[in-house]
């Protein structure tokens, strides 16, 4: 048995923080695999350490700042390193990155060194041997991403013949040796990459919350916490902004089914949320989360008898593709068609869409509504439930929240709602209140 656990910046941020992760990791055998990010913030003041080699990055030519920034950073090691009580010297680390940089090394160099001096430190720590995953996560220089088959092949390989590693998050580098990072907060990926390559039976991803809630927090006051939840489920809230993971760690691990448990390293007792494949297991309740997002423009196109036109719908999507435009739903009835998309990309070009579709399917009328928020309803138990959508509904009418816009998916475990942007954090409390508090 083996478990990939992936620690963030928050629990990695002090040596205080190390202590607890050290005292996880060591609380079970089958931990093996120790997948670190760069220290964190210590306080919601505190400035990341990744944040901090972007600005040395960017100080570079200027050597009175670069020394000064390079200090602080130091100091953020230094820090974990004496309050851990190791030994551990970073100064020729530190001498060899300084080189790197005045020679000319790239910014996915200087951020990658954050989860670099960070896995030093871990690996010292534990006792546990350190891979250095800019030999092993190969990218690829046309698709700027990593060759995932040949990744797992060569991590898998090396990791089978050792016990326990430590595999710092965030990069890899192409053929040539040269370091690319993923984008921000991949460490997650690296984990996932890694459990995919040693077929791991689960990829613990620990982090400062226990867990996915079953709405945001900032809306609803202590939300119940989802238990378990489908990749599937996930990808739904993900995709409306509902965010604890990084959205590309789901695919390496969802290929071989291994399941994601998300922890809280200040709370180890709590079992966090399982995100798995495939589960009997019934969520607590009829919706598994509510996620949503605000700024959609919906383009409403109405033409007498548009159901018997053929060719209608994709002249009316030709016209987004024409501008570089995706839209979002697409929801439509006998003579109307309507195309949601987002506001900010939409704006500038919304002239040009219009008389495109003008020109290309001479409608009745095109009207443009703006302000508008879609809310996710997702659950993996709506399926089976009758009525779900009458109780959102009704819970909608009873907090006086105009629905402009519903559209279920056809795997009917999601219920997409439109309304006003100003709606929007009511109409959420209510259908939280209607499932979760009344637990209807
Ligand atoms: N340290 C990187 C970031 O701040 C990557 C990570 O933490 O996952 O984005």
């Amino acid at each position: 048995m083996a478990k990939v656990v992936k620690f963030g910046g928050s629990s990695l941020a002090s040596a205080e923080q190390f202590k607890k992760v050290g005292d996880i990791i060591k609380a079970d055998p089958e931990r093996r695999y120790v997948v670190p990010s760069a220290p964190g913030k210590r306080s919601p003041r505190d400035t990341k350490v990744t944040d901090m080699l972007y600005n040395l990055y960017d100080s570079v030519s200027d050597d009175r700042s670069f020394s000064e920034v390079m200090k602080n950073i130091r100091a953020r090691y230094d820090e974990i390193i004496k309050g851990l009580g190791i030994k551990l010297d970073l100064s020729d680390e530190f001498k060899f990155i300084e080189k790197n940089l005045k020679g000319g090394a790239d910014k996915d160099y200087a951020a990658s060194r954050g989860e670099y001096l960070n896995g030093r430190i871990m690996a010292a720590y534990l006792g546990y041997e350190f891979i250095d995953p800019a030999d092993y996560i190969i990218f690829d220089k046309k698709t700027d991403n990593y060759e995932a088959e040949k990744t797992y092949k060569n991590l898998g390989k090396k990791l089978a013949k050792i016990e326990r590693a430590v595999i710092p998050g965030f990069y890899g580098a192409y053929a040539d040796g040269t370091v690319k990072t993923f984008s921000r907060g991949g460490s997650d990926i690296t984990g996932s990459i890694v459990a995919r390559a040693i077929h791991a039976d689960v990829y613990e991803n620990w982090t400062d919350v226990s867990g996915f809630m079953i709405a945001d927090p900032r809306i609803i006051k202590n939300p119940a916490k989802i238990e378990t939840i489908t990749y599937r489920e996930l990808r739904e809230l993900a995709y409306m902004g509902a965010g604890v993971l990084h959205e590309d760690a789901i695919f390496p691990v969802r290929q071989e089914g291994i399941p994601i448990n998300i922890r809280n390293t200040n709370d180890p007792k709590d079992d966090g949320t399982w995100i798995v494949g495939t589960t009997s297991k019934k969520s607590k309740y009829v919706i598994t989360g509510i996620a949503g997002k605000k700024g959609f423009c919906a383009v409403n196109v109405d033409k007498d008898m548009m159901n018997s036109e053929i060719g209608f719908g994709r002249r009316v999507l030709q016209a987004f593709e024409e501008n570089n435009i995706s839209f979002e739903h697409l929801p439509s009835g006998i003579d109307t068609m309507t195309v949601f998309v987002h506001q900010d990309e939409f704006r500038d070009k919304e002239q040009s869409v219009v008389s495109s579709i003008r020109r290309m399917t001479d409608p009745d009328t095109i009207d443009i509504e703006s302000d508008l928020a879609l809310i996710a309803v997702v659950g993996r138990g709506m399926k089976s439930t009758r009525g779900t959508a009458g109780r959102i509904f009704s819970a909608l009418a009873h907090a006086h929240v105009n629905v402009k816009m519903i559209d279920q998916g056809s795997s009917e475990i999601n219920i997409i709602i439109g309304v006003a942007n100003s709606d929007f954090e009511t109409a959420i409390r209510a259908i939280y209140d209607i499932f979760v508090e009344t637990k209807l």
